[in-house]
């Protein structure tokens, strides 16, 4: 029992209303277990939004942050500092990348992203090729520059005018891509697996051929890997299910494991159109962050945890699909490793948010994604008897409104 003085009725209070949080307010997690002010217990199939992939109060992940905790929390960019050059040097050592760039949120890797494929081509082109394509229903962050490439317009509403020179094609249409290309395009950006629009992955053959459009064209393909990335489709990053190598890739969410960090990641000859002095941010490269997710890549790409990926996403969409089957909810189901969505059938997704009561009064703590579908991105390494027991209870909770 929580003797605290803050409940759900604070929010409305001192909040500024961005957000219209569920009633419940967890107060302590463990592995894929998370408890409420109430004590009542959750399944956790959702990982924050895929974030915490290795589940909540690790103790690998707790220990690394406890240690740097004792020694030193910041020094400025003025100075290095010794889990930062850890960090980039294991995403280098275990990525296509020869750089790394720390900064503190996806929408912020995407920023630099973005900021440096115009850069780049500035230093290569000159001026006026500086155009981003970029898919419908994409999301790629909040800020300003991040929601003008993102694919949902409305998330511009009232904030206008947006950055210039960014075009939108059709997710998994290679064809509408080289519509959009001109003389004053500079880079291709793509979620390998689209998620917050709706868990739609990437064909295998549409980014071989997003790959050789930008070859041949001189572009720079962008892969935004903040959900899809650190170990969520069973490789330690999409790009090597894929077998399809980006320019500029970047990564967030699950790397921190719930602690802020984010990194952009390239090749060298890219890197070096930012110079010193052309972009920067206070907390990126933060030893506590970096000595965090040096831990969770550490952990995460492992055999056992990796493999153990599609073990679990067999068993989740053998149950999605025996469900479909059986009560007629969902009228597709599809993902790639433990990122899973099932979309809602008519008439049931015009109220995607009784599903995620439900399975909340129930136990389990699952996702919406492009209004229709139920998205789940449970920690890769959940026990499997705890994901049996989530299907259990969401089996009777959805059986119950269909
Ligand atoms: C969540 C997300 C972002 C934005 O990350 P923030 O940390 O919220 O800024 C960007 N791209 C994708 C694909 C995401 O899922």
């Amino acid at each position: 029992m929580s003797n605290s003085s803050v409940n759900r009725a604070t929010f409305d209070e001192v909040m500024v209303p961005t957000y219209a949080p569920g009633d419940v307010i967890p107060v302590s997690g463990e592995g894929a277990r998370v408890w409420d002010q109430e004590g009542n217990e959750y399944i956790d199939l959702a990982g924050g939004i895929a974030v915490t992939a290795l589940g909540h109060s690790h103790p690998g992940v707790m220990a690394a942050l406890q240690e740097q905790a004792a020694k030193i929390w910041h020094v400025s960019n003025v100075m290095t500092n010794e889990p930062a050059l850890q960090l980039g040097q294991y995403l280098c050592e275990n990525t296509f990348a020869e750089k790394a760039f720390f900064a503190n949120s996806g929408a912020e890797a995407n920023e630099a992203a973005f900021k440096l494929a115009r850069r780049y081509s500035w230093d290569h082109h000159g001026d006026g090729r500086h155009e981003i394509i970029a898919f419908d229903g994409s999301f790629h962050g909040r800020t300003l520059f991040t929601v003008a490439v993102g694919g949902q317009p409305k998330y511009l509403d009232g904030f206008r005018p947006g950055p210039e020179g960014v075009r939108h094609a059709t997710f998994n249409d290679a064809a509408s891509v080289k519509e959009q290309i001109s003389d004053r395009t500079c880079a291709i950006v793509v979620e390998p697996v689209q998620g917050e629009g709706g868990v739609r992955p990437a064909d295998y053959g549409f980014l071989r051929e997003l790959r050789r459009i930008c070859d041949d064209n001189g572009l720079l393909l962008i892969f935004d890997e903040v959900q899809c990335g650190v170990g969520r489709t069973g490789r330690l990053y999409a790009y090597q299910d894929y077998h399809v190598e980006p320019d500029i890739l970047t990564t967030a969410k699950a790397l921190g494991n719930g602690f802020p960090i984010s990194a952009m990641l390239t090749r060298a000859d890219i890197a070096a159109s930012f110079t010193v002095g052309t972009h920067g941010t206070t907390y990126g490269g933060n030893p506590l962050a970096c000595a965090v997710a040096r831990r969770v890549l550490e952990l995460v790409n492992t055999k056992e945890v990796l493999d153990g990926v599609p073990k679990r996403q067999q068993r989740l969409s053998d149950w999605l699909e025996a469900m479909a089957e059986e009560t007629g909810l969902f009228r597709d189901v599809r993902g790639r490793g433990l990122l899973m969505g099932a979309e809602l059938a008519a008439p049931y997704d015009e109220n995607t948010k009784a599903f995620v009561s439900a399975a909340l009064e129930a136990g389990v703590l699952v996702l919406v994604a492009g209004g229709t579908v139920l998205r789940f991105a449970p920690p890769l390494n959940i026990p499997m008897p705890d994901l049996n027991e989530a299907l259990d209870r969401l089996e009777a909770a959805w059986k119950a409104l269909s």
